[in-house]
């Protein structure tokens, strides 16, 4: 018999639980699947759009100097010669003479092809940014690009912004969508692919000001991770070094995230000056600028931009989360997920399938799914269903036994701890809500009794 042991987290085993359970299928898999592309499967989908709500209501829903925006993915093709995409989004490509790999020659260690040790052509210069034709005559007339970010659609909109919402500097415009970039080499998963979900942020303020508020946004981004159960240690501030900037930036950092791999980046912000805005007023001819009242004078602002992957986030959460423990001989594994981005807050277990215990069970469930995402299970032991959702990060466990036809009452088990208490299912909603909101389980509801002490203490 081998033995288990608990082992840390790697790549293999965040790949192999995301297709296991339902977080993440290779996209067109009945076809072979389509390189570096991913389906977000049913779990995958609740967490993702977890990540995306956390993140809205952090930078608009809670503060009134931010805005949203959703714009579309296809832009004027003039954008991206203001932007300076097609010049100079590009990275250095080259090709193995003997196996006709490519590479990205910017990333690699020496000078010859990391796969077979080949000779490398001389690099040239490949565009990054996707391109097609808007309707049906495919000439130079007609091409357009897959925005490569989201960030322009926010930049190209700040006249309308500014003239509908009537807001004074500083002021931010945010938004969440798809982007595309064509990498030369993807991999590691969702954290480099063709197609993925940016999380952006403009945020314009007054010439003079730009330091401070990046020094702000610094702190501001990095507490969002924080507050979402991530490890201060397994994060990182990253200031690029002077080669590393663009021309027109001031400064940039990254916010890093010890993955499997090693540190790579989570976020980029950066302090980028005006020079958006004035590319943008200089090639549509319309003014991007801003009338300062209080020093009575047109300005052009300058801007901060926090510059998030939903990804790349969806992809440390799932590795700061991911943790395996020895119980009773098995190999326990477990996502320590926040509340907020657990997929599913909680499952719904009737201790066996006989109707009378099936229908209170039921009434219990349809009675949560009015507040939360939650699951119904009855298929095998009970420890077998607890051990499934210790896997997919459920924090709590609602479990209807006999008693429970009895005493009106039901179990809570903590995902943690497993710790477990006994409430009357009439102040359930109102346990559960406190619960998730980071009650300790032991802080019991009028009628409720401390059932079943797992552990002395919370490990994580
Ligand atoms: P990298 O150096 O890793 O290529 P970048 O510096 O080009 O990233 P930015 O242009 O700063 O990335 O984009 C902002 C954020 O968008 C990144 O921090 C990352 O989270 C996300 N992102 C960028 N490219 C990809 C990609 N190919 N796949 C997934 N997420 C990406």
């Amino acid at each position: 018999m081998t033995e288990k042991t608990p082992s840390k987290v790697n790549m293999e085993k965040i790949v192999s639980l995301c297709r296991r359970r339902g977080f993440i299928f290779p996209s067109s898999e009945i076809y072979g699947g389509l390189s570096s592309c991913w389906d977000y499967g049913p779990l995958g989908v609740e967490l993702k759009r977890n990540i995306k709500e956390a993140w809205w209501r952090a930078v608009v829903q809670e503060r009134d100097d931010i805005v949203g925006l959703d714009t579309s993915i296809l832009m004027h093709p003039q954008t991206w010669e203001a932007s300076g995409h097609l010049q100079g989004f590009s990275d250095p490509l080259a090709e193995c003479k003997n196996c006709h790999q490519r590479w990205r020659t910017d990333d690699l260690e020496g000078s010859s092809c990391p796969a077979c040790g080949g000779e490398l052509t001389e690099p040239r210069m490949f565009n990054l940014m996707f391109k097609t034709f808007m309707g049906p005559i495919e000439d130079m007339a007609s091409i357009v690009y897959l925005r490569p970010e989201t960030a322009q659609g926010i930049f190209v909109n700040f006249a309308n912004v500014l003239d509908t919402t009537r807001k004074k500097l500083p002021l931010g415009i945010a938004q969440i969508g798809k982007s595309f970039r064509n990498e030369i080499t993807t991999g590691n998963f969702i954290f480099r692919s063709r197609e993925f979900e940016q999380m952006e942020i403009e945020y314009f303020v007054k010439p003079g000001t730009d330091e401070e508020w990046f020094n702000y946004w610094l702190e501001e981004r990095l507490n969002w991770y924080l507050r979402l159960g991530i490890r201060k240690e397994n994060l990182r501030l990253r200031q690029h070094m002077k080669h590393e900037l663009a021309h027109y930036a001031r400064g940039c950092y990254d916010i890093d995230y010890l993955f499997p791999m090693g540190w790579a980046e989570l976020e980029g912000i950066a302090n980028r000056g005006d020079f958006d805005l004035t590319q943008h007023a200089k090639h549509s001819g319309k003014s991007l600028s801003y009338f300062d009242e209080d020093a009575r004078e047109q300005l052009v602002p300058c801007v901060i931009e926090p510059s998030a992957g939903v990804d790349r986030t969806f992809l440390a959460v799932l590795c700061d989360a991911y943790d395996e423990e020895l119980d009773n001989e098995e190999i326990r594994v477990l996502l320590h997920l926040h509340p907020e981005l657990a997929p599913i807050k909680v499952a719904v277990l009737p201790l066996s399938r006989k109707e009378n215990l099936a229908q209170v069970a039921r009434e219990v469930y349809a009675d949560l799914r009015q507040c939360w995402a939650v699951s119904y299970d009855d298929a095998q032991s009970i420890g077998r269903r607890y051990r499934r959702q210790d896997e997919i990060g459920t924090p709590l466990c609602v479990t209807v036994d006999f008693e429970s036809l009895e005493d009106r009452a039901v179990t809570v088990r903590e995902r943690d701890t497993m710790n477990q208490i006994r409430v009357p299912t009439e102040t359930l909603r109102t346990t559960l809500a406190a619960k998730l909101a980071g009650e300790a389980l032991f802080t019991l509801p009028p009628g409720g009794k401390i059932w079943k002490e797992e552990r002395k203490q919370n490990p994580g």
